[in-house]
């Protein structure tokens, strides 16, 4: 038998999954706590619940492992890497970020992406499936617990497309910013996506305070179909009108995301178009200089041209910040620590690449 994934209950399901096999509510309320505030790992660890309740639970349902198989420490900032096993051998991997303001850690949402941006290491094997809410929540209680320090911010930025696994995508976020669980302010999430139209406008009437990153990377639809599959699918001014909704529904102002690719998107054309775009918006731009991958051609604009891109943004009136690099030293970009060990893992097809 299948045991059940105990971890993807949110509060009142796990109070009426415990009723329904006969249990007090108050039990739920304390496997709840053990699960998602003491990040239990074993129901063993449950000391306050009867040898016979641990057994019952133990019989039926399942904590699933997110098993930590690599775990890289940058030496020129404070930043850690992470590669996690999930129980069907499937990897992923997360980031840890150290700041002023508090921790930081980027989660995957999905194993593989089949969106096919063409600088993604990430996009290269295609999806090989969606992570459950348990799966995500689990890469942030793993590292809380290693590093014996509150995480107080959360960027769903790793592999995946999060509005591609949104059901669970949104339980997710409820479960991670409810009071009986790690509490983490839905200010402090931040989700990015790729742009997909009706998911984005589903998002906004979802009533979340969560800010939403719109992986832009392209100042016209021609230019982001270059870089991007999904283009092909949602026009851009369509998903400016979906960032817009999610602004006027949320207050929550959109953060644009442009990896600066090298001869293609850094050209003066693209300063103007980006101007003519971002500048009636209330939203903020992320410069990030591309990280280029071994799997393809594409190359970082130096440094001094990225900061020219930017000061003429500024100039125009914009928002601008270049994405400070990270981990630089230990498998920067998005999906570079996972490919190297994922190439021998099973289930990942190109045509799982979404190319429409
Ligand atoms: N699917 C989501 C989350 C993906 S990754 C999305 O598309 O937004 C988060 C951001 O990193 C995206 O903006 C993505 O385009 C960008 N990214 C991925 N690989 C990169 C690389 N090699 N260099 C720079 N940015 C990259």
């Amino acid at each position: 038998m299948n045991k059940k994934d105990i971890c993807s209950y949110n509060y009142d399901e796990l109070k009426e999954e415990m009723l329904a096999i006969g249990e007090k509510a108050f039990r739920s309320k304390q496997i709840y706590e053990w699960l998602h505030v003491k990040l239990a790992d074993d129901f063993d660890e449950m000391t306050n619940l009867s040898k016979g309740l641990r057994e019952k639970l133990k019989e039926n349902y399942e904590i699933r492992k997110v098993k930590m198989i690599d775990h890289q420490i940058s030496k020129v900032d404070p930043t850690e890497k992470f590669l996690f096993e999930l129980e069907d051998g499937n990897m992923v991997e997360s980031v840890l970020m150290k700041y002023n303001y508090g921790n930081s850690v980027c989660i995957s949402s999905q194993a593989g992406c089949r969106m096919g941006c063409r600088f993604c290491a990430s996009t290269i094997g295609g999806l090989v499936r969606s992570l459950e809410t348990s799966e995500m929540l689990r890469q942030i209680y793993h590292i809380q617990k290693i590093t014996e320090e509150r995480i107080s911010n959360v960027v769903v930025m790793g592999t995946g497309e999060p509005l591609d696994n949104y059901d669970n995508f949104i339980k997710f976020i409820h479960m991670l910013s409810d009071e009986h669980g790690l509490h983490i302010s839905q200010r402090n999430i931040t989700a990015s996506t790729c742009g997909i139209v009706p998911n984005m406008r589903r998002l906004a009437e979802e009533g979340l305070q969560i800010t939403l990153a719109l992986s832009l990377h392209g100042s016209s639809q021609e230019k982001r179909k270059k870089l991007m599959p999904v283009a092909n699918k949602y026009e851009l001014s369509d998903v400016l009108d979906a960032c817009d909704y999610y602004f006027d529904k949320t207050g929550r102002r959109i953060t644009f995301e442009y990896s600066l690719v090298a001869g293609v998107n850094d050209q003066p054309d693209d300063i103007r178009e980006l101007t003519a775009i971002l500048k009636r918006r209330n939203c903020h731009l992320n410069l990030i200089p591309v990280n280029p991958i071994k799997e393809r051609d594409f190359k970082k604009p130096d440094r001094k041209n990225a900061l020219e891109f930017k000061n003429k943004l500024e100039k125009n009136g914009i928002n601008v910040t270049i994405r400070r690099e990270r981990g630089s030293d230990i498998d920067g970009a998005c999906g570079q620590l996972r490919r190297r060990h994922a190439a021998k893992s099973e289930g990942e097809t190109d045509e799982n690449i979404c190319n429409d």
